[in-house]
């Protein structure tokens, strides 16, 4: 199977902007292994800015576009060796490519990130994407990484697109809110209801629910399936992958 799993900030970087090696690890591994067993993978990590923070000893995050775009791009560099370091460990090379909205919107640069991811794949290679903070403005950003994996995972024509966030997926409000919140497990329409669950946006990460409907409906539009679930345990992909029920699963109809 082809599919494409991003990682939100949450999940990647403690509170205070330090690594979660715990998480990282055991994502990385799980990776590994399900490359191993033949499955095509993309990832689409956040956290480059949250790991910038904690690298230059930030306590809070920049405010500013130089601030910001100079952030992630200390911290990119310190989130691709994480990945080298832990992939490496099984022998899988990773590949880093920066985007930004606007190689979406061109067919000549779509065409090329396809190509070239479709070489790192052959390859056996594992493409790690994000988005190019550095030169990126909101003009030509795509704004958030929840969207961005649903434009990866309908140029790369995945099956499959796993949001790994600090949750176990949606929820019918937000749980830090409201203790009666109920998990929904599976969502075949985007309906009124639904968009109203997603109101709340996140912490550390920048979309909360609502970046993720908006995937969700990219995903769901192009016949492609979404989840979210947990990142806390990585080991779910495999009962993903198995079809299990597992965090919010977002059908297509096909
Ligand atoms: P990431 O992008 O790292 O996955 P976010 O912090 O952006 O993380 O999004 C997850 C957060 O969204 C949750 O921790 C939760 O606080 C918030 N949230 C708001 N509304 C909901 C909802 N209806 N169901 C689940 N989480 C929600």
């Amino acid at each position: 199977m082809r599919l494409v799993i991003k990682i939100g900030t949450s999940t990647l970087v403690h509170s205070n902007g330090k690594p979660n090696i715990r998480h990282l690890e055991r994502l990385c591994r799980v990776v590994a292994d399900l490359k191993n067993a033949g499955h095509e993978l993309v990832l689409v990590s956040s956290g480059a800015i949250a790991m910038g923070m904690g690298k230059l000893g930030l306590k809070f995050r920049p405010e500013d576009m130089p601030g910001k775009q100079a952030t992630a791009a200390v911290g990119q560099c310190e989130l691709m060796y994480a990945y080298d370091k832990l992939f490496s460990e099984y022998n899988h090379t990773v590949a880093q490519i920066l985007i930004t909205g606007d190689d979406f919107e061109e067919a000549n640069r779509r065409f090329n990130f396809r190509n070239t991811v479709f070489r790192l794949l052959e390859s056996g290679v594992l493409p790690i994407v994000n988005e190019n903070d550095t030169v990126s403005t909101d003009e030509i950003s795509v704004g958030d990484n929840d969207t961005l994996a649903a434009l990866v995972s309908k140029s790369v024509q995945a099956e499959l697109l796993v949001l790994l966030s600090d949750i176990d997926g949606l929820y019918t409000s937000d749980p830090s809110e409201d203790s009666n919140a109920q998990l929904i497990s599976e969502v075949t329409e985007l309906s009124g209801g639904i968009i109203a669950a997603a109101g709340g946006s996140g912490k550390l990460g920048t979309g909360g629910m609502e970046t993720k409907l908006k995937a969700a409906a990219i995903c769901m539009e192009n016949g492609i399936d979404m989840v979210i679930a947990n990142g806390g345990n990585p080991d779910l992909l495999y009962g993903i992958l198995e079809n299990k029920k597992i965090g919010t699963r977002f059908i297509a109809s096909k």
